[in-house]
């Protein structure tokens, strides 16, 4: 089946008396059981609810895995990979991570005894050296972000395999319409479903993916006990989302492209990063591993000013000056100030995340009315 064919469909056949077409809503917190452990294969909604297992049926489905859990949120998701960890384990990761991430990492988890080591992963050596037999988990994200750089995950996956590393990637920013890293070799594959796969900025939520039966009962396990999951409601909401993913990624990719070609071309701007352009460090990386490019853009202007930066993020109309990213509506964001705060500055300058750089999640909207809003707000 085609990938839009399986966003609609897959997953989603409760199997229901009334014949509903879509999954409902089942607000229960508990399930009636006929004789002790005599019951429907739900018995209360921390450990299962169908709502959700539809919608985690659905995600791995288009993830091309074979299970997925879904938590309260993207931070929940990498939360329960990190409780798959003991003290003395070791985390290789790429240097210019979301910034949650990266709080997560190094101001809980290395209390707990955990290592976490930062690396430029744009060649094995870089990686390679960093392994050790404490290393235990490989976490990446890619297309990076702010940077945009692109990491070859089949590089990574092969370097993760060959010692018997677990290897998981945040496949937020591609979705799985454009990149499917289980085929590359993952074994988790995580998204803040808050964005592209929600993708109308109303709903907070994450998810794991894997093919292995022993590691879902184990992130399954965590789930369970430690109860970071996602309500019916939540999950509705974000069905009713994928069901567009393939038509809406279509069109954020078409837009990415538009704006990126229209930046890059103008006067008052100095560089900008999506992975699109041919003289992109990655673009053929990106070209390999991906489908399109998507709607993901950062770039700075040639007066390398705060003021200038700011000036233009408050001065822009359609592009709405709000976190986050992958909804239908256009926002622009700072990333230093913002989603990156929680990075310290000579970290976040070491993969090139300067103070004046500027975050565009391209939307869904007209791209003639994107280019005017830019056009204005470049002055
Ligand atoms: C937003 C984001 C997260 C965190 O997800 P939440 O749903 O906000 O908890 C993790 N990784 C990336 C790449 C993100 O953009």
């Amino acid at each position: 089946m085609k990938f839009g064919t399986k966003a609609i469909h897959e997953g989603l056949n409760v199997d229901l008396p009334t014949g509903a077409i879509i999954p409902p809503i089942y607000q229960t917190s508990t399930y009636i059981q006929k004789t002790p452990g005599d019951h429907h294969g739900f018995e209360y909604s921390r450990t299962q609810n169908p709502t959700r297992t539809a919608l985690e049926k659905n995600i791995a489905a288009i993830e091309n895995a074979k299970f997925g859990l879904c938590f309260a949120s993207g931070m929940a998701a990498i939360d329960t990979v990190c409780k798959l960890l003991v003290p003395g384990d070791e985390v290789i990761a790429n240097n210019d991570l979301y910034g949650g991430t990266y709080r997560i990492f190094t101001k809980i988890y290395a209390n707990y005894g955990i290592k976490f080591h930062f690396a430029e992963m744009d060649n094995a050596g870089s990686i390679e050296e960093l392994v050790n037999d404490n290393t235990r988990l490989i976490w990446i994200e890619t297309p990076t972000n702010p940077m945009m750089k692109i990491i070859d995950i089949s590089m990574v996956s092969g370097i993760a395999k060959k010692n018997n590393i677990l290897f998981g990637v945040d496949n937020t920013f591609a979705t799985p319409y454009l990149q499917r890293p289980m085929d590359l070799g993952a074994d988790i594959v995580m998204h803040s479903v808050t964005k592209y796969l929600s993708g109308h900025s109303d709903v907070i939520l994450g998810v794991l993916v894997c093919n292995d039966e022993e590691l879902a009962e184990k992130l399954a396990f965590i789930q369970n006990t430690c109860g970071g999951i996602c309500g019916p409601q939540d999950c509705f909401l974000v069905m009713r989302g994928l069901k567009t993913l393939h038509i809406r990624v279509q069109r954020h990719s078409e837009n990415g492209r538009i704006v990126a070609k229209y930046l890059k071309s103008h006067p008052k701007v100095d560089k900008v990063f999506w992975p699109g352009f041919e003289d992109h460090t990655n673009h053929v990386i990106a070209k390999k591993q991906m489908d399109d490019f998507g709607g993901m853009i950062s770039f700075v202007l040639k007066e390398h000013s705060m003021d200038a930066a700011k000036e233009l993020i408050s001065k822009t109309k359609i592009f709405k000056l709000a976190e986050s990213l992958g909804g239908v509506e256009s926002l622009v964001g700072h990333p230093a100030s913002m989603t990156h705060a929680a990075v310290p500055k000579e970290e976040r300058e070491k993969s090139g995340l300067v103070d004046t750089l500027i975050r565009l999640s391209v939307g869904i909207e007209d791209a003639e009315d994107l280019i005017d809003d830019l056009k204005q707000a470049l002055g």
